[in-house]
């Protein structure tokens, strides 16, 4: 079957990321991959195979549902960290199948310590610490509660990590919050109790954080976005020029998304296009229907203003996208054939569509643009 759209990812992107991260962050900094939301979309079943082609043996997801799709796929010794959410029912599965994961409720460390005793198999956590984000993360106290706990079922309970996630790295503009949360993170670790845990990764650190803050990178870093090839934000990448004097980006988009021309038709001028009253033909036009929608992840704020690639030209979206299927401008190119490649994202000869000339025009941020493509959509890796 060939579906209307697919994704392409570049083996020869993952290696030049892979590359280029190991040697800024070096042999002492261990890198976990970061591969929640489908791997920011481009496929976790495809796409951690290509990451273990790079030495990588290290993943992390947000949820069991992720884990498991990583657990299929994976090497035999190679780690799953779960950074999010797990079911009581599904701590079982986790436990047994030696998968790390955080710790931001006491509840949980309980519920771990039974699990462990009914199995026999220990439970592999990473204590997460609130520091300043506000959003999961054990307080001191609670801390301090934990270690105790911990320090009494040591045969359960192995603390693989301590670790933190910081409150925007992307922007200068918390660099206040950020010093403060790393502070309060340096101080907790080494409350004696705490410390005595012997962790052996403490890890804080995001893409950006890894570039704006090198004193985050601790022991492992979480590398989620620029593995893929983008940075968190034009900051982080003026950031890292103005560190490096070379003027070029080290990171390569990894994917590309591809679909076809599956209709062509001549529309006159005065003619409203797709519905509504969105695009008036101010003059005779050929259009051209491809089969992409916002049910495909190509977002409807990019009606009247999206462009794609065919035949190695740059060509609008006119009227509103629909469910289902655009409707391109083929004006300028009246050659073109039913089954001709339409390049969404990604090149096609000279040219190149970024995710990011998406962002411009749909008000999103890359990481949303990735993350909302269907895992339904195929990838082939070439
Ligand atoms: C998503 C996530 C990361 C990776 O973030 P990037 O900005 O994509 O590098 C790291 N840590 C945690 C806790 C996350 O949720």
């Amino acid at each position: 079957m060939i579906t209307g759209s697919y994704i392409e990812l570049e083996r020869a992107a993952v290696e030049t990321n892979f590359k280029f991260l190991k040697d800024l962050y070096g042999d002492k900094v261990k890198i976990s991959s970061v591969v929640k939301a489908n791997a920011y979309g481009h496929g976790i079943e495809k796409y951690v195979p290509l990451v273990e082609e790079q030495g990588i043996d290290h993943f992390s997801v947000f949820s069991v549902e992720e884990a498991f799709l990583v657990n299929k796929v994976k090497k035999e010794n190679t780690s799953i960290m779960i950074m999010g959410w797990i079911s009581d029912d599904d701590l079982d599965w986790v436990i047994s199948n030696k998968i790390e994961f955080f710790v931001f409720e006491f509840s949980r460390l309980l519920k771990a310590i039974e699990i462990s005793k009914k199995t026999g198999i220990s439970a592999k956590i990473h204590l997460e610490l609130e520091t300043g984000l506000n959003r999961t993360g054990l307080n001191q106290l609670e801390l301090i509660k934990a270690a105790e706990l911990i320090h009494k079922n040591k045969e359960s309970l192995n603390v693989y990590g301590i670790c933190t996630h910081l409150a925007g790295a992307e922007s200068i503009a918390n660099y206040h919050r950020i010093q403060k949360q790393l502070r309060k993170f340096n101080r907790l670790i080494n409350i004696r109790i705490v410390s005595e845990l012997k962790a052996k990764y403490k890890h804080s650190a995001c893409s950006a954080a890894s570039i704006a803050y090198p004193k985050s990178r601790m022991d492992l870093i979480r590398v989620g976005i620029m593995q893929f090839g983008f940075w968190s934000s034009k900051e982080t990448y003026i950031q890292y020029l103005s560190r490096n004097k070379n003027n070029h980006n080290p990171l390569k988009r990894v994917i590309s998304w591809k679909s076809y021309i599956m209709s062509i038709k001549k529309v006159k001028q005065g003619e409203f296009i797709s519905y509504g009253t969105t695009y008036l033909a101010q003059e005779d036009k050929i259009i051209g229907i491809v089969p992409v929608g916002y049910s495909s992840g190509y977002k409807r704020s990019l009606s009247n203003q999206g462009r794609v690639l065919v035949s190695g030209q740059r060509v609008g979206v006119i009227g509103l996208v629909n469910m289902n299927m655009i409707i391109i401008d083929l004006s300028n190119l009246p050659d073109s054939k039913i089954g001709d490649e339409v390049v969404l994202i990604g090149r096609q000869g000279e040219l190149s569509i970024s995710v990011n000339s998406f962002t411009e025009i749909s008000q999103q941020i890359n990481y949303e643009v990735l993350a909302s493509l269907p895992a339904s959509i195929p990838r082939k890796i070439i």
